[in-house]
């Protein structure tokens, strides 16, 4: 048996401190996690969040010390940052107890959800799938993850991001409204989880749109920074 076209490589996610690097499989996000976030989007924060996905291949890994080169995609004008803390999978399971689901995260990252609002609006408001807005080339840059086994789990701590270095987000992690527990509980009785799944987790109130030239920095507490250029 021989492949027409050769299998795509997975994408190979940096593990912080190590040559050793975690293959991704899939990468689920978590939409309105944060109330003051809800509210900003123009909703209730009494609606529970909801899931979404992206293509494993746009996740983009960043070194630290690194800045990564973004390209400003087409069909949109209004291209948008999210910072957000994302969960690392290393163990296979589903209908996940939230009291036994921490022995599922191997790690923690920072991630930016990069999103193109105008269409995200367009694609909700019409009823169509939000593929266009959330699911583009190159839309989920990630920075290094860092093991729980060095750096514990997180379920509080700062989560920020600046543009060109004014502040844009502050949050606490603290304030999710689905804790890191709660998410792999739900996320885990629609699909089977699996080593290398990652799941970005909600952005905190302060999203906004950059532009080329405009450089991202985003970081949770634990977990450094996150650096990417618009170009
Ligand atoms: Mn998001």
């Amino acid at each position: 048996m021989t492949f027409i076209f050769p299998p795509q490589e997975p994408v190979a996610a940096l593990v912080a401190g190590t040559q050793d690097r975690f293959a991704v499989r899939r990468v689920y996000c978590v939409g309105r996690n944060y109330a003051a976030h809800a509210r900003e989007m123009g909703f209730s924060d009494r609606e529970p969040p909801f899931f979404f996905s992206k293509p494993a291949d746009a996740v983009v890994p960043v070194a630290d010390g690194q800045t990564l080169e973004l390209p400003y995609p087409g069909m949109t004008q209004n291209f948008h940052y999210e910072g957000e803390l994302v969960l690392a999978i290393g163990k296979s399971g589903a209908d996940i107890a939230a009291d036994q689901a921490l022995d599922y995260v191997w790690g923690y990252a920072v991630g930016l959800d990069m999103t193109r609002r105008d269409l995200q609006a367009q694609m909700r408001d019409s009823g169509h799938p939000w593929e266009v807005a959330k699911g583009f080339d190159r839309c989920a840059p990630l920075s290094p993850i860092h093991p729980a086994a060095q750096v514990g789990h997180l379920d509080r701590g700062g989560i920020w991001l600046t543009v060109n270095g004014q502040p844009k987000q502050k949050g606490d992690i603290a304030d999710m409204i689905w804790p890191v527990p709660e998410i792999v509980a739900h996320l885990s009785r629609y699909f089977r989880l699996e080593p290398g799944d990652l799941i970005y987790t909600g952005t905190p109130e302060g999203v906004g749109p950059v532009k080329p030239g405009d450089v991202i920095r985003a970081g949770v507490d634990r977990l450094g920074e996150l650096a990417v250029r618009i170009v």
